[in-house]
């Protein structure tokens, strides 16, 4: 089962999407999260992102799909997989096909969140998320138990340098121009869109999004 999760940043897409993870045994991949750690650990491909990321602009396509068709061939072969923040545009989900087409694989659901802006925004003021793991906590909704501290594997919490406000507004304007016109794209295609009002509990989105995803590996 390939999934691909949609929806604006902040809106719960990487919360959910590791805790399914956790649950199900499906590969959590994030473009976002193997972008950062290829900053962190120095490599040409992080050096290159780096300039679009803390501008809140997309990083170029064909390293978007050089870095998943690198990290796909690292998974097991038939295992489930969960895409967060990828594909962003129509080139990447066209991209995404041919790769996945390479071992007899297509796209079987697509899950898109849906929140209003200001919820976004507001949300992503007081993100804090874990390098280590990719675990995400807010510091009004859901703390984690000890201050800075992640619950999951201890690392050190941090404010991300591209949540802070003007970088918040581009990244906003991003997603509505070059990403939420996946939703239409891929309504056209065989794979089962599911949306799903996101502007709830943490709780209520996770039993949307447990069904659709039940749904598409039945
Ligand atoms: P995220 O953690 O998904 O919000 O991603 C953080 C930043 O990484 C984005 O604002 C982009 O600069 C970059 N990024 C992550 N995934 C992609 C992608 N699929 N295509 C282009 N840029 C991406």
């Amino acid at each position: 089962m390939i999934a691909i999760l949609l929806g604006g940043p902040g809106v719960g897409k990487g919360t959910q999407a590791v805790r399914l993870a956790d649950e199900t045994g499906a590969a959590h991949v994030s473009t976002g999260d193997l972008l950062r750690a290829a900053r962190r650990e120095g490599t040409e491909l992080g050096r290159k992102a780096q300039a679009y990321m803390d501008a809140g602009e997309l990083v170029p396509d064909d390293l978007i799909l050089g870095l998943v068709r690198e990290h796909l061939a690292k998974l097991p072969a038939s295992g489930d997989v969960l895409f967060d923040g990828f594909p962003r545009t129509i080139a990447q989900a066209e991209g995404l096909d041919r790769v996945l087409a390479e071992t007899g694989r297509a796209v079987d659901r697509v899950v898109v969140f849906e929140a209003p802006d200001e919820t976004l925004v507001k949300r992503l003021a007081g993100r804090r998320s874990c390098p280590r793991c990719g675990a995400v906590y807010n510091v009004h909704f859901s703390p984690p138990e000890r201050e800075g501290i992640c619950d999951r594997c201890g690392g050190e919490l941090v404010h991300r340098e591209d949540d802070h406000p003007d970088t918040v507004r581009r990244r906003l304007e991003v997603y509505h121009e070059q990403t939420r016109p996946l939703v239409e794209h891929y309504e056209a295609h065989p794979a089962d869109v599911v949306r799903i009002d996101a502007d709830r509990s943490p709780e209520a989105v996770h039993e949307d999004f447990r069904q659709a995803i039940a749904g598409a590996r039945r």
